[in-house]
């Protein structure tokens, strides 16, 4: 592999500094893993800025960009695209889960490889990866951050988490058996203490690895299935080495009547009166969030994950972001897995962002710069690099490509399709653009693709193991087992009482 490219002189780019800021025919310097600065002449005479003997890569036509950010997504999925089609969440999650078998550690590896050089190769330089394994184990968890490692990619991994499934009291409302369903049922289910234990080897091991660029977030799979002990020792773990929590909320109505049943109140109200809520906590969906929720996430500081492909997928409802963002609340953007997504495009979870929440008549509109901060700046604070407080998430400028950032950016082609019509940029950025204009990617002063090609994942050798991975598991769930097939009976025949009893 060759040596990574640490100073750097893009001369006669444009350069996206952050939305509203757009620098056009400048030079972007690179100095270490940082830029060093951006404007007409800055590298000097000779480079001199950079240092002598800078690199130099002809910008002209080309468009800097900040590295898009995939604040939600399960890389396992990457083997399981397609699957359940026609389903809601929950039948969908027990047709998913069962299909998609025991996943060994190098299917951990493949799968993170895979999407990794998808997400490189359309701009895309930092990852949120809600990790389900089954069961979760350091093996299965150190084979995943060994792929990120290897990909150069900025990972932050939350190793998904399950101990308590409250959906059974619903059920029981209405008179309904889901035991094959619950997610307490699957064969892999652990107890508490096993769990916080694979979460304080990945802290231990992870976080902070490669520089900084690995990170570990405690990721309890959801408020209806997690008890307060998993919860509250998952929140402990990650404030002692500086992380936060991520953690699913109220993807559906089911979930949102099974909150209400067994704790009397939302579900993050209960996240709330546990002293969950702040700057460090993430919340991947939050479709089904009341009027109430959305000023507490507010002015906690806590960050909102959209993912408007999975929910529209799924036919999950559309979270209100535009709420969210006259609250003031901070909003990431996430594919979410590609078994529900069914891909890892942050370019098409922008378009769906900025068209699915306008209304001509209420005058509401998601605009294309809101857009890209969520892909950007958004995504950055799911992080949680300033620990829990909320200093620190955006400190150092990543997410942007102000000078002294962190150097993750894309250069996209401003001369092909899509963008080469541009009338106004943002837009087309968000509108336009689907990640064909990606030329060459960087992260933390690193190249990793170069004319469209991925430097560090060997994708014909990857994808034809993934190949392999998919199939065998399109083999084994035709028809699906009786046990499977019995647990999507359940899930669908509650989705179905509740639609007709009313949330
Ligand atoms: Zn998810």
């Amino acid at each position: 592999m060759d040596e990574p490219v640490r100073d750097l002189v893009v001369r006669g780019c444009d350069v996206l500094v952050e939305p509203g800021d757009l620098r056009e025919q400048v030079d972007l310097v690179l100095a270490g893993e940082r830029v060093a600065a951006v404007g007409v002449g800055a590298a000097g005479v000779g480079g001199s800025a950079a240092g002598a003997g800078a690199r130099e890569l002809d910008g002209r036509g080309l468009l800097a960009i900040p590295g898009l950010v995939n604040a939600h997504t399960h890389s396992p999925e990457n083997c399981l695209r397609g699957v359940g089609e026609g389903l809601g969440l929950e039948p969908w999650l027990m047709t998913m889960f069962g299909a998609g078998g025991d996943l060994d550690a190098e299917a951990h590896e493949v799968t993170v490889l895979a999407g990794a050089a998808e997400m490189l190769r359309n701009g895309t330089t930092s990852v949120i990866d809600h990790l389900w394994m089954t069961p979760p184990s350091p093996r299965a968890l150190d084979a995943a951050l060994r792929a990120y490692a290897a990909s150069g990619m900025r990972a932050t991994v939350a190793p998904l988490m399950e101990d308590r499934d409250v959906t059974d009291q619903l059920a029981a409302q209405l008179g309904l058996d889901v035991s094959a369903g619950l997610v307490t049922a699957l064969p892999e289910a652990l107890g508490t203490t096993e769990l916080l234990a694979v979460l304080r080897h990945a802290f231990e091991t992870w976080h902070g690895a490669e520089d900084g660029r690995l990170r570990i977030l405690a990721g309890p799979g959801g408020v209806q299935w997690a008890s307060d002990e998993l919860l509250l020792g998952s929140a402990e773990l990650a404030a002692r080495h500086g992380g936060g929590v991520h953690i699913h909320l109220l993807e559906t109505t089911v979930q949102a009547a099974a909150c209400r049943a067994a704790f009397g109140r939302s579900g993050l109200q209960r996240l709330a009166d546990l002293g969950l809520v702040g700057p460090g906590l993430s919340l991947p969906h939050s479709v089904w969030i009341e009027a109430a929720d959305v000023e507490t996430i507010a002015a906690g500081g806590a960050t909102v994950v959209h993912n408007p492909a999975a929910n529209t997928r799924l036919g999950s409802g559309r979270a209100p972001i535009a709420a969210l963002l006259r609250a003031g609340a901070h909003v990431a953007l996430g594919t979410d897995g590609s078994a529900s997504s069914d891909n890892q495009s942050v370019w098409d979870a922008m378009k769906l962002a900025a068209l699915i929440h306008n209304d001509a008549d209420a005058d509401v509109w998601v605009g294309s710069a809101e857009v890209l901060r969520m892909a950007t700046t958004g995504g950055v604070r799911v992080m949680a690099r300033g620990g829990g407080g909320a200093a620190g998430a955006t400190a150092d400028g990543l997410g942007t490509l102000r000078p002294g950032a962190p150097a993750d950016f894309a250069l996209l082609d401003r001369r092909v399709s899509g963008l080469a019509g541009a009338f106004a940029l943002e837009p087309s950025l968000v509108l336009s653009e689907d990640g064909r204009a990606v030329r060459h990617v960087f992260v933390a002063g690193r190249q990793l693709v170069a004319d469209g090609r991925c430097l560090t994942i060997d994708e014909a050798d990857v994808n034809g193991r993934l190949r392999e991975l998919a199939q065998r598991r399109a083999r084994d769930a035709d028809p699906l087992p009786a046990a499977v097939a019995r647990a999507v009976g359940q899930m669908r025949a509650l989705r179905q009482a509740l639609a007709e009893r009313g949330p």
